[in-house]
């Protein structure tokens, strides 16, 4: 028979989560290297140690639980995820991954399962880069995307650097700590998406990370009095960029798969009574396939160009930031699609839009995530959702992935 998790521990971890950092709208607010985060490391420390899980804190803050296995000396299997939040957060997202890791760690003592494999569970530290920006410093940290200076240096709004925080919560470990050799990361997280819970299914199997690119797009027109100028004379830069903004969303109708969205505009000089003399807008383009994304990048740029000569203004559109498509580890993927199987869940496989822990741990070991249902699709928000069996089913898929890859 296959291998279960206890439900009712298992759920008694997630509501002592939902109790650190509570809002009254029933989310969570734990920043990262808080007050609220130092409880909620306190507690998880806590319950390392009940798990009996060596622990050990590094230079980042990232907490981890090892397990040893049969093997000594031997790269380890590593999983885990985040426990900090958005400042108006859901009680799921990251901390799902980090307490059902915990979870196996307990099942497998009740069981007495020795693995061959060691197995290390991992909180990072700043996954959300909601008060420290960018996000998934802990894990950049530790698979040398950034460096220590580099990290220390982050500031928040109010001036305090990581390194202050990470010292005030009493949170920064030693170097030595860190996560050395692993074999392969698995994450359990919520789908922050409405796919699997559209479709119906239980366990989405997470095939990589999608790519992205930034369009930045400046429009330039001249500013007049609203008044004064008559319509077909007009330079309206807004006016311009509404119909790229339209245009490029029309360009998702097709290209299957495609997500456009335009979320920042900077409208120039935004007075009331005056034609808009320039406009800056950015276009977040997104697409399983790198190939496709590169595509409508270049689509969305003639259709820019094309609007700009239509409505008399000039434009100019640029690639910013960008990144290619993150590709999950096949045997990872494999292991979370058997473990699936065995359980009797329905699977499919899915891509990740938003990054992850998991996106920086894939350029460091074998990596791949497991999905579970996020009701509507919502996540960052305090409505955030997924119902107990689902989060049960990612911690089962968990255990038994876990089992799976740690095994000579
Ligand atoms: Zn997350």
């Amino acid at each position: 028979m296959t291998l279960k998790i206890n439900e009712t521990r298992f759920l008694t971890y997630m509501e002592k989560s939902s109790s650190i950092g509570a809002t009254e709208n029933n989310g969570l607010n734990r920043l990262t290297l808080t007050e609220e985060d130092k409880e909620m490391r306190d507690t998880f420390i806590q319950l390392l140690k009940e798990a009996n899980l060596e622990v050990r804190v590094d230079d980042f803050g990232n907490i981890y639980g090892r397990r040893e296995g049969k093997i000594k000396d031997a790269p380890v299997i590593a999983f885990g995820s985040h426990l900090d939040t958005q400042p108006c957060g859901g009680r799921f997202d990251g901390i799902l991954g980090v307490l059902a890791g915990l979870e196996v760690m307990q099942t497998l003592n009740d069981h007495g399962i020795e693995t061959d494999y060691p197995l290390e569970l991992i909180n990072f530290t700043n996954e959300e880069g909601a008060r420290f920006n960018p996000p998934l410093l802990g894990a950049g940290g530790v698979t040398g995307i950034f460096t220590k200076d580099f990290i220390y240096g982050v500031k928040d709004s109010e001036n305090i650097t990581f390194e202050e925080a990470l010292t005030a919560i009493g949170y920064k470990g030693l170097e030595t700590n860190r996560l050395q050799d692993v074999k392969s990361y698995v994450e359990l997280h919520i789908e922050q998406g409405p796919i699997l819970d559209n479709e119906n299914i239980d366990i989405g199997v997470v095939q990589g990370i999608q790519g992205l690119t930034r369009v930045n797009v400046r429009v330039e027109g001249i500013t007049n009095h609203a008044g004064g100028a008559r319509m077909e004379e007009r330079k309206d830069a807004l006016l311009a960029a509404a119909y790229m903004i339209i245009a490029a969303n029309k360009i998702t109708k097709e290209i299957e798969g495609l997500r456009v969205t335009v979320g920042k505009i900077d409208n120039f000089p935004n007075v009331i009574n005056v034609i808009p003399g320039s406009v800056e807008f950015v276009i977040d383009v997104r697409h399983d396939r790198d190939e496709m994304r590169d595509k409508s990048v270049e689509l969305i740029k003639d259709q820019m160009h094309q609007l700009a000569r239509e409505h008399n203004v000039q434009c100019e559109v640029t690639r910013g930031w960008e990144y290619d498509m993150v590709p999950f580890d096949k045997n990872v993927i494999q292991k979370i699609g058997d473990s699936a199987k065995s359980l009797n869940y329905s699977t499919m496989g899915v891509y990740s839009g938003p990054g992850h822990d998991a996106k920086y741990m894939s350029t460091y070991a074998p990596t791949a995530m497991i999905f579970v249902k996020s009701v509507n699709g919502v996540s960052h928000n305090e409505n955030e959702l997924t119902e107990n069996e689902d989060l049960i089913k990612g911690a089962n898929v968990l255990l038994n992935t876990v089992l799976q890859l740690a095994k000579e």
